[in-house]
């Protein structure tokens, strides 16, 4: 019988979360935008990754979901290819990308989440329960039959999430999770996602460095290519003069190709 734990066997807590080996990726115009890069996100450790604008961050996201083909190099998530590893992964997009006046309800934006273990017949009365019990742990029960439309950039934020985890995932990546909310939504966010990852891998995109430097276990560093910095590398001093200035105040002791000056964080 085939195990089905999360990484917590032996045998899986070896294999690498997310793994990219020399990854190179363009779109059509044939400029790089994600150049020979090299990752390794292991069982029990989260990233964060920054980078200037255009940077390649949200371009390195849809990677890793399998939405990008790379040009060449290796993609593996838990092992298996990004679409083999699909329903293991949760995504929230950035903002901007939904069309929050869509006409639904919270708890339809959530089950949207959920729709691969959908049956012929729709959702079953399980998977309704699972949407109520990620909206009671991410304290928003109380909106569950509220039109998306109405809600508040904080409450939207916490639906996003509700949504990637309704799929139950192993790995949630999320596109600038503070961005368009007010700063005590965002604690209450950095909250959740501190519980979140205690039982799953969190990847966040985040202009947002006070969140790099309190949620992270690893500083993913995109700007064509991919550096990877450890927390200890950034002080609450870098992290400050990072952002007032620039990333290429990162203290890079080793030749890190960020080169993110005049790069708007
Ligand atoms: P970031 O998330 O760091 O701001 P992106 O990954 O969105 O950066 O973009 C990286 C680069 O790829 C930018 O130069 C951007 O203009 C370009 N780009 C993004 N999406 C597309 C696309 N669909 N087609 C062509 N170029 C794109």
């Amino acid at each position: 019988m085939s195990c089905s734990c999360h990484s917590c066997c032996p045998e899986h807590a070896s294999v690498p979360v997310v793994e990219l080996k020399d990854v190179n990726f363009a779109y059509q115009n044939g400029t790089p935008v994600i150049e020979n890069a090299n990752l390794q996100i292991m069982p029990g450790e989260s990233g964060c990754i920054v980078g200037p604008n255009g940077g390649g961050k949200s371009t390195l996201l849809k990677i890793l979901l399998g939405l990008l083909p790379i040009d060449s190099g290796s993609v593996r998530i838990f092992g298996k290819t990004p679409e083999e590893a699909r329903r293991r992964v949760g995504y929230m997009p950035q903002y901007h990308q939904l069309d929050a006046a869509f006409p639904v309800s919270v708890m339809e934006v959530v089950l949207m989440g959920r729709v691969s273990k959908r049956t012929l017949f729709g959702f079953r009365r399980q998977d309704k329960e699972f949407a109520r019990s990620v909206l009671d742990e991410l304290g928003i029960a109380d909106l569950e039959k509220r039109s998306f439309a109405g809600l508040s950039g904080g409450q939207r934020q916490r639906v996003l999430i509700a949504r990637a985890l309704a799929g139950e995932p192993d790995l949630l990546l999320l596109d600038e999770p503070t961005a368009n909310i007010d700063p005590g939504a965002g604690e209450q966010f950095y909250l959740i996602l501190e519980k979140l990852r205690k039982r799953m891998t969190v990847v966040t995109v985040s202009h947002d460095l006070g969140f790099v430097h309190r949620e992270t276990d690893l500083i993913i560093c995109v700007n064509k290519q991919v550096v990877i910095h450890k927390p200890a590398d950034f002080t609450a001093e870098t992290a400050n003069e990072i952002y007032h200035h620039n990333m290429s105040l990162i203290k890079h002791d080793h030749s890190c190709f960020c080169h993110c000056e005049g790069g708007s964080l």
